[in-house]
């Protein structure tokens, strides 16, 4: 079976929607307070269901909800050696109600549960694929921080297709009601986790209207032109 994760909270809006929940949380990481972070989340989130691995000891913090957090060793929490981060991983992890898992042995590429069982995962560029063929798509801090130049090529996160980058400031309008072929050759990033998409991987059309959906985060309008890098 594989990962709930049905949405990613990549810019934190649910953390940081509050100010009480904010101060909190940057109490419980200013302090290392592993116990603080996962009663700030918990209230914020619900429960820790899952832990998903990603490269460079960071991953991916899924709760009750399938709302997924992403994670890394600036918020104390990393995994895969012996150390502070994972020590500090481990307190989280105990208070959140994992008590089988210890984050010093974590692996890349897994999903951790609750109940002790795991899942083992292979990551291919910037999707996870479980033994079952399902997948999620996540990013790199990295990809969220890059600057993109206009015309630049990339190649779509999810289905690796080479597209062309177009900055907000390039001076043409983006028909989103055009058809599902008709922008191709357009790269888009997504405004909520910075996930470089093209055209076709993020074009979703109901009944009533067509909507540009973020495959990684799910975030609806959040695919759009690059930002100009001004
Ligand atoms: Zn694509
Ligand atoms: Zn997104």
């Amino acid at each position: 079976m594989s990962s709930k994760l049905i949405k990613i909270d990549a810019r934190w809006r649910s953390v940081f929607s509050g100010a009480s929940t904010r101060e909190k949380f940057f109490e419980a990481i200013d302090n290392h307070d592993s116990i603080k972070l996962s009663n700030v989340l918990t209230e914020v989130y619900g429960q820790l269901n899952e832990v998903i691995t990603l490269p460079d000891h960071r991953g991916i913090l899924v709760f009750v909800d399938g709302v997924g957090i992403y994670f890394e060793s600036d918020m104390g929490l990393t995994y895969g050696y012996h150390g502070a981060g994972p020590r500090q991983f481990n307190t989280f992890l105990l208070e959140c109600g994992f008590h089988n898992h210890d984050a010093m042995k974590f692996k890349v590429g897994r999903l951790y549960r609750k109940d002790g069982s795991e899942e083992i995962g292979k990551i291919i560029g910037r999707r996870i694929r479980w033994k079952d063929y399902t997948s999620i798509l996540f990013i790199y801090k990295e990809d969220y921080f890059r600057k993109y130049s206009q015309g630049e090529d990339v190649n779509c996160f999810a289905c690796t297709k080479k597209v062309s980058v177009m900055l907000k400031t390039g001076g043409k309008f983006l028909v989103f009601n055009a058809d599902r072929h008709s922008n191709d050759w357009l790269a888009l990033r997504c405004q909520d986790c910075g996930f470089v998409t093209c055209w076709r991987c993020s074009y979703v059309e109901t009944d009533t209207e067509t909507k540009l959906k973020c495959p990684s985060c799910n975030s609806l309008d959040g695919p759009y032109l690059f930002p100009s890098n001004s």
